[in-house]
């Protein structure tokens, strides 16, 4: 695994300077992460690769996943729906066995930190419990909060106020709240094997298991199944497109075990396909990095057609690897694309497909939106900088003398 002082030759050296710097002043701090799992999605990817970095730098940092039954995970499915706006409405007994669950985890983990952060609505109860220290608690928010259901607000509110700090990725998802709130925005780790350079000999290979024909244009969303995910949009986006392009749609992706409805969507993309031999719904395992790597490398065009997106890391991704991206102007997606200059921004399934027609029918204007698109995540959004933030704020709650006294 790449160490923090390997990320120099993409960032420069002033930046792994300043993250010793920061790591030295943080060294006696503990930092502990919950969220609520292990594999899937945008949390947990961040996590696996921050966790080691936290201990490169000389700061103690764990990260706990809290435990579930299918019934947590429907509700909390069901939260995450309604803050993503979809109208859905939640009974006392729902809210009651939410809290339940979340006693019955903070009775497990142990809280011996001094900056707990708290990962998405799943383990917000938790901070009910505060551990012996003088802790800090922060609730790291990566959901779209631009337009929560009343209800769900309500609830989450009087738990988010009980922090010392919100953190939300884009500025959009501020609220008004009696907490301070600070934005930081996720990140991607180049030399992951998300992320890094592939032999292209691999990418061939990615490309024949699956039997996708690189001579024809390829038009790729990796995203988990999620109906905020649009993969039934893309279809339709895609059959536009097909009607004048020979080309090639792949959607790959697979599930969280924070996620009870991936089914059920996969079973309506596959009746959006309709058979159609040039669409390729590839269920990926969670060990499947330099496979979507490589597809995100042989694509000719990187989708991320989401109704709703706390960031998108898929977005960042691909642009990482100098693709043309057309991604919905959703949530944390604009922060990362600026329009017509490092990518494309659209509102519908028809201007959709229009920009995936154009994209492919001009090489070199998609190439130049691929080449703004990597600098701009070069500078914006690598986990360098999100280490930075982390440690920036966890100092932020104390003095020197307090860290001398800890
Ligand atoms: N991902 C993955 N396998 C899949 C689908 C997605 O590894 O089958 C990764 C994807 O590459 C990205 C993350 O999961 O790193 C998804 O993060 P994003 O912010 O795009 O969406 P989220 O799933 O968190 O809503």
């Amino acid at each position: 695994m790449a160490t923090v002082k390997d990320y120099a030759d993409i960032t420069g050296q002033s930046v792994i300077d300043e993250l010793f710097i920061l790591g030295d002043r943080a060294s006696r701090l503990k930092i502990q992460h919950v969220n609520s799992t292990a594999v899937g999605g945008g949390v947990a990817e961040i996590l696996t690769r921050l966790i080691p970095m936290f201990c490169q730098l000389g700061v103690t940092s764990t990260w706990d996943v809290i435990k579930g039954g299918d019934r947590f995970y429907l509700i909390t499915k069901k939260m995450h729906n309604a803050l993503h706006g979809v109208d859905v409405t939640f009974t006392q007994d729902e809210f009651d066995y939410f809290l339940q669950i979340n006693r019955e985890n903070s009775e497990s983990i142990v809280f011996d930190s001094d900056v707990v952060f708290i990962h998405d609505p799943q383990p917000i109860g938790l901070v009910d419990v505060r551990g012996k220290r003088d802790s800090k608690w922060v609730w790291r928010c990566h959901i779209d909060f631009s337009e929560p259901k009343e209800q769900i607000w309500l609830f989450l509110k009087n738990y988010i106020e009980k922090f010392d700090s919100a953190i939300f990725s884009a500025p959009a998802f501020s609220r008004s709240i009696a907490t301070r709130q600070v934005l930081i925005s996720p990140s991607i780790d180049p030399l992951s094997d998300k992320n890094k350079d592939l032999d292209q000999n691999y990418i061939d290979s990615v490309f024949n298991k699956y039997k996708i024909d690189r001579s024809r244009p390829i038009i790729t969303q990796i995203s988990r199944f999620d109906y905020l995910k649009d993969p039934v949009g893309v279809i339709q986006a895609y059959k536009q497109v097909k009607r004048y392009i020979d080309c090639q749609l792949v959607l790959a992706g697979g599930g969280a075990t924070d996620d009870p409805e991936g089914e059920k969507v996969l079973a309506d993309v596959n009746k959006a396909a309709d058979d159609d031999k040039d669409i390729f719904i590839l269920l990926l395992p969670p060990s499947s990095d330099l496979e979507i790597n490589a597809l995100q490398r042989g694509s000719t065009v990187v989708m991320q057609k989401s109704l709703r997106e706390g960031f998108g890391l898929t977005v960042a991704e691909a642009l990482w690897k100098s693709k043309p991206v057309i991604a919905s102007a959703v949530g944390g997606i604009p922060l990362q694309i600026k329009h017509k200059y490092g990518g494309i921004l659209t509102h519908s399934i028809e201007g959709t497909a229009y920009w995936i027609k154009q994209l492919i029918n001009e090489p070199k204007y998609a190439a130049e939106l691929g080449k703004n698109g990597y600098e701009h995540i070069r500078q914006n959004f690598l986990i360098t900088r999100q280490l930075r933030d982390y440690l920036l704020l966890a100092l932020s709650f104390y003095t020197d003398s307090d860290i001398i006294d800890l």
